[in-house]
């Protein structure tokens, strides 16, 4: 079992829409609070999207800037997590924001259909990531959608463009990657090295019983409106909802949840001045 236990929040996401849930944050102002809440509820990790406000995706460094410093001002010592992923532009634009130096940054290792469209993350443009975070000092977290995505991370490892021990999230029950039954989550589980550090989640209705899997699994945890909507059946849920339900599993199973000193502790992140 994983004690101490790193909750983090996925607060935005590029899908998630205000017509579906009322709390999804979308402006850089309501990012803030809806972290600040989360914050306080007990995650410290955020792991952020930005969006136009039509709430299409975006990778506006600027915005990425001013929720930087927002997180920093209101929610002090939270590790800040920016996504490099998907929809939020195409190629290298999806890595402008890194130089500036947020404490970590998501890196998808493998290309996969979603529902409408190619999830394309070609070996080049991995490379490129992997160089820029390197450069900026930023630490990759490593996503695994699928059991490939894992095998090939091991790989850029071996090669060097990455460094161990690494960090690798479990993307669990995203159509069409991994599904999120647990006999896959542990040929997953199976397949991390003994001396990286995971965290995993399951996507929409199992987010909570995902909580529990990856505890157990001795992984950290994700939640959050990025992944799923919902508090109950019927009821929405907001951020901080969803985190404080997620701590109150893990503290439950007889686990820890970790503050933001710990954590950076635990994955070797410093805290330093912004350049
Ligand atoms: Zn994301």
């Amino acid at each position: 079992m994983s004690d101490p236990c790193i909750l983090c929040v996925a607060i935005t996401g590029s899908v998630p829409t205000k017509a579906a849930n009322p709390a999804v944050p979308v402006t850089i102002t309501e990012q803030i609070e809806s972290t600040h809440e989360a914050f306080e509820a007990g995650a410290s990790i955020c792991h952020a999207h930005v969006r136009n406000d039509d709430e299409t995706p975006s990778s506006d460094p600027e915005k990425f800037a001013r929720l930087k410093e927002g997180l920093e001002k209101h929610c002090p010592g939270m590790i800040i997590q920016f996504s490099t992923g998907g929809r939020s532009g195409a190629g290298k634009a999806r890595g402008g924001m890194l130089s500036l130096r947020p404490d970590m940054a998501s890196l998808s290792v493998g290309s996969n259909n979603f529902p409408t469209r190619v999830y394309e993350n070609p070996p080049d443009l991995v490379d490129w990531l992997a160089s820029e975070m390197r450069a900026h000092e930023v630490v990759p977290e490593i996503e695994a959608f699928d059991t490939g995505h894992l095998w090939y991370a091991k790989q850029l490892v071996k090669d060097g463009v990455l460094d161990s021990p690494a960090l690798v999230q479990l993307c669990m029950g995203v159509p069409w990657g991994a599904p999120d039954d647990l006999n896959t989550f542990m040929a997953m589980v199976n397949n991390v090295p003994d001396d990286w550090c995971f965290s995993g989640f399951g996507l929409g209705r199992n987010q909570m019983a995902y909580v529990a899997a990856s505890v157990l699994a001795g992984g950290n945890v994700r939640v959050g409106l990025e992944d799923n909507l919902w508090l109950d059946k019927g009821v929405l849920a907001e951020n901080w909802q969803l985190v404080e339900r997620a701590g109150t599993i893990i503290e439950n199973m007889g686990a820890r949840v970790i503050g933001p000193a710990e954590v950076r502790e635990k994955l070797g992140l410093q805290k330093r001045a912004p350049k």
